[in-house]
C-alpha cells in the first residue's frame, strides 16, 4: 500500500477500494492504545511492565498512553526489517537527504534560523530569518515543534484556537541527559550487544534518570572510533526545568554529578567503565534546546492524559492557510520512520493543493 497524505480524500478512496480490509484494520486501531490491547489478553504484571518499557523506550510514555498505530510501525519495523544503522553515523541520513534535495534543484541555506512566519491577511506568505532576510513562498512548512511554531514563530494573537486546544491535550515530553563517551575497547565484555536499556526499578521507569538507554555504534561501525576504542552513548530522560536558571558553575557541577551517577550505574553492565573512560562529553536539556532548536529540548509531544490513540494528532495542514507543519508534532508522532512519513505526506498534500499532481499520486 502506498503511504501518502491521509488528508487527501481521493487518495484515501483509492486506497480503500484497492485494500478495503487493510484500511478497515488500520482505522480500527487508530483510536486504540497498546495498553488497551495488552490488558485485554495479558494479566501477568511482569509481562505488562515489559510491554510498558517496550513502548516507553521510544514513545516516552507507558503502554496505556502509547497509540497502537505507532507501536505497530515500530514493532513491525524492528522485527521484519531488523535494526538498521547508517554507516558513518546518523548524520549520514541528513547528508543523503541534502544530496537528494540538491539533485532535485533545491537549495539549503544553513545557519538561517527562522524567527517569524509572515502572515498577510491571515495567509502564511513567507519567513524572516535571524539575519533579517525575508523569503516569500506559495506554501510555508514548519519542521519546528508545535510549541515553537505556534508559540514563537507566530505572535500570540495569531495562534489558531485549535492549536490552543491541541496544547491542552498534549504536553512536552522531557528532554535527555546524554553522555557521549570514548572508552577503551577492554571495557566491553566479549559479545557485547549494541543496544542496552538499564532499569533497576519498574516504578521508576518514567522518572528522571529512571531508565538509561545505551547505544554502542562502534560495534556496528568500528571506523567511527580510533582502533582499540569504542563510543558509548548513554542517555536518560531529564526535565529542562531542572537545568534552567543555574549559574555556569552550578550548571557544570550538576552535569558532573549527574554523569557520575550514570557511569556508576553503567558499571554493572560495563565493569571498569570509569577507569576505561578516555573522553566524556555531557549534553543536557539545555544542549538539546540549543542545538536542536526545540522548546525545552523536548523529545516531542506526549498526551497529558490517556487519549484515543492517534485521533488527536494533527495532519500536515494547519488552520492558517498556506502554513503546514511536518515532523514529530504531526501525525503519526516521534521517531525517524514516523517523521519521514509525515514529510512525504506533507509533500503530497502540498503538491495536490498546488495542482502539481492530477489529484492522484
Ligand atoms: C537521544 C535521542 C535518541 C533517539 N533515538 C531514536 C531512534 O533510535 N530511532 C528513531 O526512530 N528515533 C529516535 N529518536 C527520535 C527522532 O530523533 C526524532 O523523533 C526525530 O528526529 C524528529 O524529527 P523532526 O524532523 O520532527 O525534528 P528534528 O529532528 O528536531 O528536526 C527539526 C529541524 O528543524 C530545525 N529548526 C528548528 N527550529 C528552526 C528555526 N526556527 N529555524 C530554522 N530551523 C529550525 C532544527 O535545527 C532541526 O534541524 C531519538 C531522539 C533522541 C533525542
Amino acid at each position: 500500500m502506498d503511504l501518502l497524505s491521509l488528508e487527501e480524500p481521493r487518495y484515501l478512496l483509492r486506497m480503500f477500494l484497492q485494500h478495503p480490509l487493510s484500511c478497515l484494520g488500520l482505522a480500527r486501531y487508530l483510536p486504540i492504545n497498546v495498553g488497551d490491547i495488552a490488558r485485554r489478553y495479558i494479566s501477568d504484571p511482569e509481562l505488562l511492565r515489559f510491554i510498558d518499557i517496550e513502548c516507553y523506550c521510544w514513545s516516552v510514555v507507558p503502554a496505556n498512553m502509547t497509540p497502537m498505530i505507532n507501536a505497530g510501525m515500530v514493532f513491525s519495523d524492528r522485527h521484519y526489517g531488523g535494526v538498521n544503522y547508517p554507516k558513518g553515523g546518523v548524520g549520514q541520513i541528513a547528508q543523503k537527504l541534502v544530496e537528494g534535495l540538491e539533485k532535485a534543484g533545491g537549495t539549503i541555506i544553513y545557519k538561517a534560523r527562522v524567527t517569524k512566519i509572515l502572515l498577510e491577511k491571515g495567509y502564511a506568505v513567507g519567513v524572516k530569518t535571524i539575519s533579517g532576510d525575508i523569503y516569500h513562498a506559495r506554501r510555508i512548512v514548519s519542521n519546528a515543534t508545535r510549541w515553537d511554531t505556534f508559540g514563537k514563530l507566530l505572535a500570540q494573537e495569531e495562534i489558531p484556537t485549535n492549536e490552543k486546544r491541541w496544547q491542552q491535550r498534549y504536553q512536552k515530553s522531557p528532554s535527555f541527559l546524554s553522555l557521549h563517551m570514548g572508552v577503551k575497547a577492554s571495557v566491553l565484555p566479549s559479545q557485547t550487544e549494541c543496544h542496552h536499556i538499564l532499569l533497576e526499578d519498574w516504578n521508576k521507569m518514567a522518572d528522571s534518570e529512571g531508565t538509561i538507554f545505551v547505544s554502542i555504534p562502534t560495534l556496528l561501525d568500528p571506523d567511527l572510533a580510533p582502533h582499540g576504542y569504542h563510543i558509548i552513548h548513554a542517555f536518560t530522560p531529564h526535565w529542562f526545568s531542572d537545568w534552567n536558571g543555574l549559574s555556569p558553575s552550578e550548571y557544570n557541577t550538576r552535569k558532573e554529578a549527574s554523569a557520575a551517577r550514570i557511569i556508576q550505574r553503567l558499571e554493572k553492565i560495563f565493569p571498569g567503565l570509569d577507569s576505561g573512560l578516555d573522553y566524556l562529553e555531557i549534553g543536557t536539556p539545555r544542549s538539546h534546546r540549543r542545538f536542536l532548536g526545540r522548546e525545552d529540548g523536548t523529545y516531542g509531544p506526549i498526551p497529558r492524559r490517556k487519549l484515543l490513540g492517534l485521533l488527536g494528532m494533527p495532519f500536515n495542514s494547519t488552520a492558517i492557510p498556506g502554513l503546514y507543519c511536518v515532523g514529530d508534532s504531526t501525525f503519526p508522532g516521534q521517531g525517524l520512520n514516523a517523521v519521514a512519513f509525515s514529510g512525504f505526506a506533507c509533500a503530497h498534500r502540498i503538491a495536490v493543493d498546488l495542482s502539481l499532481t492530477k489529484r492522484q499520486p
